[in-house]
């Protein structure tokens, strides 16, 4: 999980100068809060708001919240209690917290923390401004976290921010239909709906049309992506919705988009027409994110995966034979409820075994509510803590052995933008930054002008690589 702070004001623009109020957003956890944050700033935009990145400048601050780890309410709090002050200063300030601490705590959250005006669920983004104009009217304090009835929900088609990225991410579907035992999406995300493929195709169309050459498809769990579309009350729209693995050929019919990539996925719906577009379809990289969580069959039939380790190494095997290139990453949890040593160690084959690219590793941590609560969360800190460290020293060793027999070879890179170290004025080389379809990041070093110039912003470049440093890779245009 990334923590990311997106208050934008170089997004502003044209739309700054018209707005007569500031919004600042800090935005925690997945990709799924990302894009929220984005739909929450389009929601805004048409009723006057603008980003700013300054928390003293803005007329409403949001925190847009994770609770998959534990410690994100405390986290909340603490943060909330840096930003109270500002309400001092500014007596119309609207101080607000939304995203999954949002959803899981509710209205509960207004009478723990006196100085909070502002609980919105995720299902409640499109009522933001009408939440807002209800303040305005005299109302005080405002909890919406009520979670949508699957028929009930609407999206908010999404529109291209100012400045569109090269690579971008296109939501399919909200919530999961799971029920992972130590999962709280389910709860805080609510029952799997399925955008319209009409809406993800315009959405994706937009997107391209202002700059956008790769598109990641966005869901909890896209393989199961249209499901809910097709069930019998959709009447004839049911008959058009298309399945995952149809939807990405659509995209990739679309003029202009050069990559697919898709995330997450349940490796149980990970079905065989969809491991078919991989090598057939041009667009779609070669790169797979499939959660395995742990290599021991009692300890996935107690998270309720739904899936043995011999399925997984079949779904594994038939992706490798299917695509020989394709790079595989996945997220493991250690610690989880009762995990022996030996049980442990059996995660760490599997990581021996697969060889993943890259991966995700956790301590578990307890939710409220969740199935595995009721387990008690049994294994000691220290034993969590020594096996994730085996875990990353593992994958360190398996990374860098991958990285480095990539040394030499020409790969096709997308270029994004200038890199991290070059972005923040690090360094004398400057360099650009580009992901290969495997999605392992190239830095390539570019001379003073075409630097300035951004002339390969946006282009599918040739570079062999030349260089691998602390699992980073290094190349040359040719
Ligand atoms: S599939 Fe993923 S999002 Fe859904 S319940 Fe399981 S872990 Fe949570």
């Amino acid at each position: 999980m990334v923590s990311v702070e997106l208050g934008r004001s170089e997004d502003i623009g044209e739309t700054a100068r018209a707005a007569t109020r500031f919004v600042h957003i800090q935005t925690f956890g997945c990709q799924m809060n990302v894009n929220d944050t984005d739909r929450i700033l389009q929601v805004l935009a048409p009723h006057g708001w603008a980003a700013t990145e300054d928390p003293a400048q803005a007329h409403l601050i949001l925190l847009n919240t994770c609770s998959i780890r534990e410690k994100a309410e405390q986290k909340m709090l603490s943060q909330l209690g840096r930003l109270a002050p500002l309400k001092e200063y500014n007596d119309e300030l609207v101080l607000g917290v939304a995203g999954c601490v949002a959803q899981q705590e509710g209205a509960a959250l207004l009478h723990k923390v006196p100085y909070l005006d502002l609980v919105m669920g995720p299902d409640h983004i499109a009522e933001l401004p009408a939440m807002l104009e209800r303040m305005k009217q005299g109302e005080r304090r405002i909890a919406e976290t009520e979670l949508y009835k699957r028929k009930d929900f609407r999206f908010v088609e999404a529109e291209p921010r100012e400045e569109t990225k090269v690579s971008e991410f296109v939501t399919i579907m909200k919530g999961c239909d799971k029920v992972c035992s130590y999962c709280i999406v389910p709860f805080t995300r609510g029952r799997e709906v399925s955008k319209t493929p009409e809406m993800v195709l315009r959405e994706v169309e937009k997107l391209v049309a202002s700059g956008a050459k790769e598109i990641t498809l966005l869901g909890q769990n896209v393989n199961s992506y249209g499901k809910d579309l097709q069930s019998d009350d959709m009447g004839p729209l049911a008959r058009r919705v298309p399945s995952f693995a149809q939807l990405i050929k659509q995209v990739d019919a679309l003029p202009g988009v050069e990559r697919i990539r898709f995330t997450t996925s349940h490796p149980m719906d990970a079905i065989d027409d969809l491991i078919a577009l991989f090598g057939t379809v041009k667009s779609l990289c070669e790169f797979f994110h499939l959660p395995v969580q742990a290599g021991n069959d009692r300890v996935l039939e107690e998270m309720r995966r739904a899936y043995t380790i011999e399925s997984y190494r079949e779904t594994v095997r038939k992706l490798r034979a299917q695509c020989p290139d394709i790079a595989l990453s996945t997220d493991i949890i250690v610690g989880f409820p009762g995990e022996t040593d030996a049980e442990f160690e059996d995660t760490v084959r599997l990581l021996e075994e697969v060889r993943y690219d890259s991966i995700f590793a956790f301590k578990y941590s307890e939710r409220p509510g969740t199935r595995a609560e009721k387990l008690g969360d049994t294994v000691p800190e220290a034993t969590k803590k020594a096996r994730l460290a085996k875990v990353l020293e593992v994958q360190e060793r398996v990374t860098r052995d991958k990285m480095e027999a990539m040394g030499g070879k020409v790969v096709e890179v997308l270029i994004e933008g200038p890199s991290q170290r070059s972005a923040k004025g690090v360094g004398t080389n400057l360099q650009m930054m580009g992901r290969t379809r495997q999605n392992h990041i190239v830095n390539v070093p570019v001379p003073l002008g075409d630097f300035w110039s951004r002339r390969w912003v946006g282009k599918l470049a040739a570079v062999e690589i030349t260089e691998v440093k602390s699992n980073t890779l290094f190349g040359r245009f040719i």
